[in-house]
């Protein structure tokens, strides 16, 4: 299956991913995971990248769309994936209709409203080994800024500060509405409110999976 899961940032699109991929065991791809790790190794990607997602940008189509069609490529993804962060506009969302060619199979749309996603990502901590997100008063770990599984120091994303967020919200509220359409116009887009509760939403996105 080739879903993708879309939604503003902090509309919970990372963990729903982790909990998906242990349902369907298929691979997890982030453009934003893939990002930051072309940033920390200091890539040519990475150093291009590095000043748009600093700022709340996006990082330019081409550059992204290259990175995309490199990794959908490989062969661990020959029966699907979960694709979160990418298409972010509607030259993304037609790039990777060619880059598919049959295209994806539904697109989950987390709607989450400006308040919820606010408070969501200034209060997001992250594990730097196994990239869990976790929330200061929402999804706390068991001990202080300590990952569970991992038991090193959890951080915060450096573009997770409330101006480079508010930065972020402008960019989606631009370009949201072409990428749903696009989806709206195939039959494929399925709504999902984000602001419920991880499981809730789950547990919608799973009953929405089975029925296709
Ligand atoms: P995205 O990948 O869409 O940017 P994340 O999955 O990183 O979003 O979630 C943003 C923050 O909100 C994280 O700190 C996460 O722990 C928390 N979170 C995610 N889903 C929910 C939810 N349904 N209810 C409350 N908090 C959530
Ligand atoms: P969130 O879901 O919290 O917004 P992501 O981890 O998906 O964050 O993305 C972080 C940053 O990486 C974005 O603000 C943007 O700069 C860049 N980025 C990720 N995916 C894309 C994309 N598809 N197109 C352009 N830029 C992207
Ligand atoms: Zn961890």
């Amino acid at each position: 299956m080739k879903l993708i899961l879309f939604g503003p940032p902090g509309a919970g699109k990372g963990t729903q991913a982790k909990l998906l991929i242990e349902k369907l065991r298929l691979p997890h791809i982030s453009t934003g995971d893939i990002l930051r790790s072309e940033v920390k190794n200091n890539t040519d990607l990475g150093k291009q990248a590095k000043s748009f997602m600093e700022a709340g940008k996006l990082v330019p189509d081409s550059l992204v769309t290259e990175m995309v069609r490199k990794r959908m490529q490989s062969p661990d993804l020959k029966n699907g994936f979960i694709l979160d962060g990418y298409p972010r506009t509607e030259a993304q969302a037609k790039a990777l209709d060619e880059i598919l060619e049959g295209g994806i199979d539904t697109a989950i749309y987390l709607a989450t409203s400006e308040q919820v996603v606010v408070q969501r990502l200034t209060g997001r901590r992250v594990c730097p080994k196994c990239g869990t997100n976790y929330h200061m008063t929402n999804m706390p770990p068991k001990n202080d800024m300590i990952c569970d599984q991992c038991q090193v120091e959890l951080f915060q994303r450096p573009d997770d500060n409330e101006a480079t967020v508010k930065n972020r919200l402008a960019v989606y509220l631009k370009e949201s509405s072409a990428v749903l359409d696009f989806y709206k116009n195939q039959g494929k887009l399925e709504h999902v409110s984000g602001d419920l509760d991880s499981e809730e939403v789950f547990n919608i996105i799973s009953k929405k999976i089975a029925a296709l």
